[in-house]
């Protein structure tokens, strides 16, 4: 009778301890910041700092993605600078800050896609240098201006550049791990492409991931992240309007690549479910959701890391899309000008303190 009972009492040990969820072994509390853009460089990085002090060390945020793309001190390619620079001594000196606060910087530059912003009005170094590393969309000149530019993904040169902006970014932040973008790619296997006309989307997709990730993690021994969401297929999913999940016929690519890239799985508007974030898991990818200004989207993901019971979702990562660093910054100190900051930094910030303290809950 005693066995009898002992067993029982395993076995009911054994059914609660597998229920529990399995949080990662440390929680991702991350935060994306934007370098760059006509108000970046160095001068955005006091506030910054004093919000990381103030705001984001006390909320347990311990990674930092800091979005450099070209606004960088590049030595390797000068030509490759971009209007307002984060120098060197800057970027040094804020890995270093972030360090002694226990903050892992993982600098991001993006890669294949978004080499031009929304509307055609800021065309990024590579686009203006170097024209023939284009992928040139078959659409009318009014509408290819404001269509976001995307490099061909089987120009032979254009990898041998990129790495080494990338080399140089990766070395100057210390990093152990980098995030190469790569969402919202509108433009893939171009009738106007001699190379990628005829071409499944999917598979110059995953040829892109793949050239980034023999460098990023073969040779230089990082961890790779990138945006999920060209590996999504909208109709399938149901999500979004072509942004958030492709329409590309890109999805396939989702099969194509190594497993041992952190999707980092974006939705910005509360939904009943991301499907996503199980295709991700099921597929054997670590995934770190991420939200914006919507606190009832970031608050359903933060739900979704914390009830996981596979160990593949890392936590939850806020975005704040303001491409002033320096106005997000304000806006999470509660400073700034109510006006300038209420369409996006203000809810950002609203949105990551609600769903970081969430996330810290036990
Ligand atoms: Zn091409």
């Amino acid at each position: 009778m005693r066995h009898y009972l002992f067993r029982i009492s395993l076995c009911v040990l054994a059914i609660v301890f597998f229920a529990l969820p399995t949080p990662a072994a440390t929680t991702w509390r991350g935060v994306h910041v934007m370098a760059w853009g006509s108000a970046g460089g160095d001068e955005g990085l006091p506030v910054l700092k004093r919000a990381i002090d103030e705001v984001l060390v006390p909320l347990g945020v311990n990674v930092l993605i800091y979005e450099v793309g070209y606004n960088f001190a590049f030595d390797s390619h000068p030509d490759m600078r971009f209007e307002k620079m984060i120098t060197k001594d800057a970027a040094r000196d804020l890995t270093r800050f972030c360090k002694e606060r226990g903050i892992r910087l993982i600098p991001q530059f993006n890669c294949l896609g978004h080499q031009s912003w929304v509307n055609g009005d800021m065309v990024f170094p590579l686009m203006t240098v170097h024209p023939e590393f284009e992928e040139v969309p078959d659409l009318p000149e009014d509408k290819r201006a404001k269509t976001l530019m995307n490099w061909c993904p089987l120009h032979p040169e254009v990898y041998l550049l990129i790495f080494d902006l990338i080399d140089e970014i990766a070395q100057t932040f210390e990093a152990d791990a980098f995030h190469v973008g790569m969402d919202e790619i509108l433009t893939f296997a171009s009738p106007k492409c001699p190379r990628c006309a005829d071409k499944n989307p999917a598979d110059l997709m995953a040829h892109a991931v793949k050239e980034l990730h023999g460098h990023i993690v073969g040779k230089r021994g990082l961890t790779m992240l990138m945006w999920g969401d060209r590996l999504l297929d909208k109709k399938a999913l149901n999500m979004g309007d072509g942004w958030e999940a492709s329409d590309k016929d890109t999805a396939a690519a989702i099969d194509m690549i190594p497993k041992d890239i952190i999707i980092c799985d974006w939705h910005y508007s509360p939904q009943e479910a991301y499907p996503s974030i199980d295709l991700f898991v099921e597929k054997g990818f670590r995934v770190w959701p991420a939200s914006w200004k919507n606190e009832q989207a970031g608050l359903h993901m933060v739900e979704r890391a914390r009830t996981d019971t596979t160990g593949q979702i890392l936590g939850y990562l806020g975005t704040s899309w303001v491409v002033h660093a320096g106005h997000f910054a304000q806006a999470l100190l509660g400073e700034g000008d109510p006006e300038i900051l209420k369409d996006r930094a203000a809810p950002a910030a609203t949105t990551l303190k609600a769903c970081m303290e969430a996330l810290a809950r036990p």
